[in-house]
């Protein structure tokens, strides 16, 4: 397409509100314009990028045997009452009525609708599995849209659903999906790693998310610095902690005086004994339904830390808060010197793994000034859970490798739904044997606008967007460097012209502006390579452009047809 007749409108102004390179470049270059927080209008370049975005999910997903449908946007709140995820959801979920007082809402997400449309189309266990998809506009008034279109309320998103007629049929789709979404953002040219994210109540690895790896990325994740292994912080494991602490000599087991000793740090001073060999016992309020709640206890060696989503999971609240120190001190607990030694009747306590078994420990004796020496869990009944924090440096639990800290955008989820929505939602079928039983789901979802802001992310410099090959809005930019020169013009033309029989797209930049001007915007616009036709075409030479490093080569202006082919 010709830049002359296009609509491409460059500026040298970023939005105020930008802070983002992808937001400011998206902007500048004309590929995107906000029309309100957290709303966008797609431009003629923006809108070629999603759909090739959108073009190369499809084909990946086509390939896995899944198939396309289109859902409502509109969706009748009858469906999320059904699911109770009408009350549940929260202000993220834009409700409406209608002119006859009918409810309804702008789906943040399918599961409802497709669980609908699904029991009232699939009967049999012989149609099992299906996985459907669309790739299709979402509303979620998020709290706090920004950063362009990495967190947009009105966004698009490819979300699919499959249904089988086992667990260990939704397990296959849920293989395929990681193994299909892997070879999407490989086609798409991004550096990611697949989490493993923390997944409430189901546990184990039934929840997975694909992470762009950026530093503006929201998410931080873990890593593995030498094998593939990555996992969200709420999910993150180690290798089990084995200490070279020398253990403190404990003869027996009694109270002693630690006056004015509350932190482990002081503690461990105190009686020159590792932090290993300390219990750190922190107190959190834990948040259930129905406005109920509870202090509950979590102990981990001093040398840890807490890591509050695994906590929260470990004792199946909503969420914990700060517990104050009246709150505490009503339950009969000692802000200081909390332990899970002789603790007030009816306390709830969970012991970290790395706890089992423990010996030679020293912890808080619920006493004011006074800590416990000598506790010992050996053969003592308690529940463990994996609550502790990874911290970088922690071994690898799959290999020898060190873990590390590192920032994602999260660009694709794939979860283990399993009866989570068809059981409420009586969606059934029949089994071999006649009896009726509720599809097990898995739930897909890939931010496809999302996408490209974290291509650019991942992709730009100092002066504007470096697209990845299956990204780009063209494939090929053609810059004429002075239009009015009759022979410049003619050559651009027959390049633009013989590409694009060969099926290239390219953008020609037949402007009557100054060279520089069209460099700048080649440069922020970004598509991978340019040719530019300048003064030395009078010695029958042209120049190449690799957008990416700005990269610049002499070739014959003969050869260039196949030069540009070979390259692409
Ligand atoms: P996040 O944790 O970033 O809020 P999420 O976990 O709520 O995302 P999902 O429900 O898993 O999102 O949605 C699937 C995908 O949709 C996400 O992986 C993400 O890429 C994309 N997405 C979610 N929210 C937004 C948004 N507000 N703007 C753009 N893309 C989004
Ligand atoms: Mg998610």
């Amino acid at each position: 397409m010709r830049f002359t007749q296009l609509l491409i409108p460059t500026t040298k102004e970023a939005p105020s509100d930008a802070v983002l390179p992808s937001h400011i470049y998206l902007t500048r270059a004309g590929y995107i314009q906000s029309i309100g927080s957290g709303l966008y209008n797609f431009l003629p370049l923006g809108k070629r990028v999603l759909d090739n975005v959108r073009q190369v999910a499809k084909e990946e997903l086509d390939k896995a045997g899944c198939q396309e449908v289109d859902l409502a946007f509109v969706t009748p709140a009858s469906l999320w009452e059904e699911s109770g995820r009408f009350e549940k959801y929260g202000k993220e979920l834009l409700r409406f009525k209608d002119r006859k007082n009918n409810d309804f809402v702008l789906g943040p997400t399918h599961e409802e609708m497709m669980v609908n449309l699904v029991r009232q189309t699939v009967k049999s266990y012989k149609q099992l599995p299906i996985n459907l998809y669309q790739i299709k506009t979402k509303f979620r008034d998020e709290i706090r849209p920004r950063f362009g279109l990495m967190r947009g309320r009105e966004f698009l998103m490819k979300d699919g659903y499959s249904f089988a007629a086992s667990e260990e049929d939704m397990k296959g789709d849920f293989d395929l999906m990681e193994q299909t979404y892997s070879r999407i953002f490989e086609r798409l040219g991004l550096d990611y790693r697949i989490v493993e994210a923390d997944s409430g109540a189901i546990g184990g690895s039934g929840s997975k998310e694909f992470m762009v790896i950026a530093d503006s990325g929201e998410d931080t994740i873990v890593i593995c610095d030498s094998c593939d292994y990555g996992a969200n912080i709420e999910a993150a494991q180690r290798a089990v902690v084995c200490t070279e602490a020398e253990e403190p000599e404990i003869s027996m087991s009694s109270k002693f005086k630690t006056e004015g000793v509350k932190t482990i740090e002081a503690l461990s001073a105190f009686f020159h004994v590792d932090p290993y060999y300390l219990v750190k016992t922190v107190a959190m309020k834990a948040l259930y339904d129905e406005g109920e709640s509870k202090i509950v206890l979590f102990a981990l060696r001093g040398s840890d830390k807490l890591e509050e989503t695994k906590a929260c999971n470990a004792v199946g609240a909503n969420e914990l808060t700060e517990a104050s120190e009246e709150e505490l001190l009503s339950e009969g607990l000692v802000p200081g010197f909390m332990g899970p030694h002789a603790l007030p009747e009816g306390s709830t306590i969970v012991y970290d793994e790395g706890l089992r078994e423990g010996k030679s420990l020293i912890c808080g004796a619920n006493e004011t000034d006074y800590h416990f020496v000598g506790f010992d869990l050996r053969g003592v009944e308690a529940a463990y859970h994996d609550l502790v924090a990874v911290q970088a440096g922690d071994g690898c639990p799959r290999c020898s490798g060190k873990l590390k800290h590192t920032k994602g955008i999260e660009v694709g989820h794939i979860f283990q739904l399993g009866t989570q929505y068809s059981a409420p939602l009586h969606a059934e079928f029949l089994d071999e044997n006649g009896k009726s039983k509720p599809f097990v789901m898995g739930t897909y979802g890939i931010g496809i606008s999302r996408l490209l802001a974290a291509i650019i992310e991942q992709h730009h410099d100092d002066k504007g967007c470096i697209w990845t090959k299956a990204s780009a809005p063209f494939a090929v930019h053609i810059i004429v460097s002075n239009i009015k020169k009759e022979e410049e013009r003619e050559a651009g033309e027959k390049l633009y012209e013989t590409l694009q029989s060969k099926g290239v797209q390219v953008l020609l930049d037949d402007r009557k502006e100054r060279f520089g001007f069209k460099m700048k915007d080649f440069e922020l616009i970004g598509i991978p390579l340019a040719v530019v036709i300048g003064r030395n075409l009078t010695e029958g030479k042209v120049e190449i452009v690799t957008r990416d490093g700005l990269v610049k080569e002499e070739i014959e202006a003969a050869e260039i047809v196949n030069e540009v082919l070979r390259r692409l």
